[in-house]
């Protein structure tokens, strides 16, 4: 049996901030897509080269695995909606405006209103 991998804290941490932001698509409760964009851009990874905690997008069920999702028919589902790779990009953008606004307001906080 294959050990599975077990994510740090720091990318469970990651995890569950990609899936906070909701599906891209849509907006609804979000799960974790790993991204296959990696390597020699066909999908084709190499050992040892699995998209890692922090090449994940948020995508609803239905946007994830359903009959019009990234899994089932990727192709029209980039071109409709943009490659993982700028899926990703909003992605990470998206959690960088929310940590700096964690730390706009934890700083408002402790500063008691005084910026
Ligand atoms: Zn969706
Ligand atoms: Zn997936």
């Amino acid at each position: 049996m294959a050990k599975k991998k077990v994510a740090t804290a720091k990318e469970k941490n990651h995890l569950d901030k990609v899936a906070s932001l909701g599906c891209l698509i849509c907006g609804s409760p979000a799960i974790c897509h790993h991204i296959r964009n990696r390597g020699d851009g066909k999908g084709n990874l190499g050992f040892g080269n699995r998209a890692t905690a922090y090449e994940t997008i948020p995508l609803c069920p239905s946007h994830h695995v359903g009959s019009f999702s990234i899994h089932s028919c990727k192709q029209q589902f980039e071109s409709m909606y943009g490659t993982e790779k700028e899926l990703l990009y909003r992605t990470l953008k998206e959690i960088e405006n929310m940590e700096q606004a964690n730390d706009l307001f934890n700083f408002y906080n402790t500063n008691k209103g005084e910026i």
